[in-house]
């Protein structure tokens, strides 16, 4: 039986994952501190003879056990969480993912390293493509992640150049679905929260920004895709590509302004007495995002599939429910 290890196992992305490890017959360990994560989010696989929780720290989790798959994904990743202990969000990116790089390494494990689309900054290139740099700010309120997300994957490319570990990193776009946090404070989980319970929709700026949301299962399925590949696929694909480390976008390239989101939302809960309001636009808060997904279409013969009506409703019935 292979073994993996989900670091953020009981956060949102991270408790999808360990379900679909488990089903695609994986023994998992999940790691999590519980910071953003949730015990609740993985209660149904606690009784599960190949599941195994740990409460830890990603920074200095220490094991002698193997593993043949790493996926870390542990990091506060909504603007509310981690820019409310931006030490610790740094910490957690840069020390997090050499602490995994290490642990890969001694194991011959493969890593899958989930990056984000906060490492383009608010970009000056749209869509974004992953040979874009980015526009981003060293010392504003959301550099914590940002610019640990960055250096994290500095140290993923020179791991791969140095000892030649097996390291696969993803690009995440805004993603969303069910087991997201009520108090996430990300747009959707907001708005759906704020019309079910009749409060004020904050729409922040004046809504024109834009942002493209995935739906969880879409993005699981990239991961997996991913890390069933070859080693030397992955190295020749982003060669080819002039690419010096294996990046991939994922998100959904459907693109809409923030306004256009509270509508949909409130269409979906039809009952709902909210009025869209508009808040102060935070400091930093990217204008557009959109991501480029030609690479991972061509190397994982990928897309999403979910449109965000969709993953909406399913996203909405789960908030129901809490
Ligand atoms: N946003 C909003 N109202 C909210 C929460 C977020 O208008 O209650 C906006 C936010 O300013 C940003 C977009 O929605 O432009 C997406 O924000 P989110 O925090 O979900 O993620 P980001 O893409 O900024 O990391």
């Amino acid at each position: 039986m292979k073994r993996a290890l989900v670091t953020g196992g009981a956060g949102f992305l991270g408790s999808h994952l360990c379900r679909r490890l488990l089903a695609d017959g994986f023994e998992v360990v999940a790691l999590d501190n519980l910071y953003t994560g949730s015990r609740r989010n993985v209660e149904d696989l606690l009784g599960h003879p190949a599941f195994r929780f740990v409460e830890g720290d990603v920074i200095d989790f220490a094991t002698d056990e193997t593993f043949d798959e790493i996926y870390n994904l542990a990091c506060p990743a909504s603007p509310i969480h981690y820019q409310a202990r931006p030490l610790f969000t740094t910490r957690t990116s840069v020390l997090g993912i050499l602490n995994m790089l290490e642990l890969a390494k001694r194991c011959g494990a493969k890593l899958l390293h989930t990056s984000t689309s906060e490492i383009y900054g608010d970009p000056l290139v749209h869509p974004q493509v992953e040979v874009y740099w980015g526009n981003v700010n060293t010392i504003g309120i959301r550099s914590c992640y940002d610019e640990g997300k960055r250096c994290a994957e500095t140290f993923c490319a020179d791991y791969i150049r140095e000892f030649g570990t097996d390291v696969r990193m993803v690009r995440i776009f805004n993603t969303y679905g069910p087991a997201m946090h009520p108090q996430d404070g990300r747009v959707i989980s907001n708005f759906i929260m704020q019309a079910l319970s009749d409060k004020d929709i904050t729409i922040f700026g004046d809504g024109s920004q834009t942002r493209s949301f995935q739906y969880c299962d879409d993005l699981i399925e990239a991961f997996r895709r991913y890390m069933e590949l070859p080693v030397e696929r992955i190295r020749s694909f982003f060669a080819a590509k002039g690419l010096g480390a294996p990046v991939l976008n994922t998100g959904n390239p459907g693109e809409y302004t923030i306004r256009e989101l509270a509508e949909e939302t409130l269409r979906q809960i039809p009952e709902s007495k909210s009025k869209l309001v508009t808040k102060p636009l935070p400091s930093d808060d990217p204008k557009r995002r959109k991501p480029d997904i030609t690479l991972a279409k061509e190397l994982l013969g990928w897309e999403p599939k979910v449109p965000l009506r969709e993953g909406l409703a399913k996203t909405i019935a789960y908030f129901r429910t809490r």
